[in-house]
């Protein structure tokens, strides 16, 4: 089964294209290619042992002035991520939260962007993460340890945390993050108040056991917007069959497209950014747009996409699949 784990890596974004050969020539630009419709392109082949994350994915590590996406005053909801990877902060009255930690070692990256906003980091009380998955679970060890924050995730990733592995593919020691212990485990639909915000848990599993989205009201002006914080449905780097990453993943992934067939939030912010077109919205912000995060048709538009992404790469991996056990 070496062909998927190889591919793990690869597919890990499942829309950046990568280098394996560090001489040959740069990939095409395809950056400004739709990068939904490149999900279901799943690289089958062999990777180096050992892998430069830092070299295969560069925006991952490349910093991004931190902004406020929406709200007023010190409210809201700020980017503290690189460019290549969504990670939020939202200050509140009596602490403040954070969700995702990017890669192992971008924990410092984290608390200085929060400074740069001028707030301390030390005042983060609990530590959140959309999927126990290195690119966004990476750094929440040492983020813990620099605020003593409580960390709060679902049952599902509890031990991909704890154990800092990839669940379904423990011993593909380049997929291990820095292992978090989980001081609480928060369940569907659950709420998480912090001063003068409240949070709600959504599981949509699939893309990880315990993959959580989130969503907040926030208020702007005289205007209050429901924000989705969303986990990931992408297939990425996991097995569908034989065997699957965990069990029921292929159900996990369904039941996750039709509970969300009804979402309309007004932001939805995603931990690869691209995924939410965030950098064009960025540039729309910063020539005087004030809501030009606001966006009710994005959400399910990507996710129509995904959807069809995850059945095709099913079919995919089952016509492999089948290949091989012939
Ligand atoms: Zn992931």
């Amino acid at each position: 089964m070496r062909w998927i784990s190889g591919s793990m890596a690869m597919t890990l974004a499942a829309c950046t294209p990568v280098t394996q050969d560090s001489s040959a020539a740069p990939p095409p630009d395809t950056a400004k290619a739709d990068v939904l419709d490149s999900i279901s392109n799943l690289v089958d082949d062999e990777i180096p042992e050992q892998l430069d994350w830092r070299q295969n994915f560069p925006t991952w590590y490349a910093p991004v002035t931190p902004y406020r996406i929406i709200g007023s005053g010190k409210t809201g909801i700020y980017y503290v991520g690189t460019e290549g990877l969504g990670i939020y902060f939202i200050p509140t009255s009596a602490g403040h939260i954070l969700i995702d930690g990017g890669m192992p070692g971008e924990g410092q990256y984290v608390a200085d962007a929060i400074r740069k906003l001028g707030f301390d980091p030390k005042d983060i009380k609990i530590l959140l993460n959309s999927h126990a998955h290195l690119d966004h679970s990476g750094g929440l060890a040492e983020l813990k340890a620099l605020t003593g924050a409580h960390m709060i995730a679902s049952e599902g990733d509890r031990s991909a945390l704890e154990g800092g592995f990839y669940l379904g593919s423990e011993d593909d020691t380049a997929m291990n993050a820095p292992p978090v212990k989980v001081d609480r485990t928060i369940a569907d639909g659950e709420t998480l108040t912090l001063g003068d915000v409240t949070l709600t848990a959504h599981i949509t599993p699939g893309h990880s056991r315990g993959c959580t989205s989130w969503t907040m009201p926030v208020e702007q002006g005289d205007k209050t917007y429901q924000a989705l914080f969303f986990c990931s449905a992408t297939v990425a780097a996991n097995r569908l069959v034989g065997p699957p990453q965990y069990d029921g993943i292929v159900d996990d992934y369904r039941k996750t497209f039709s509970r969300t067939r009804d979402w309309r939030p007004d932001i939805f912010l995603t931990n690869h950014p691209e995924f939410a077109d965030m950098p064009t919205k960025r540039e729309r912000q910063k020539a005087g747009d004030p809501l030009a995060f606001v966006d009710r048709t994005g959400f399910p538009a990507m996710m129509a996409k995904l959807e069809q992404a995850f059945e095709a790469a099913l079919q995919k991996q089952t016509l492999k699949y089948n290949a091989i056990m012939q």
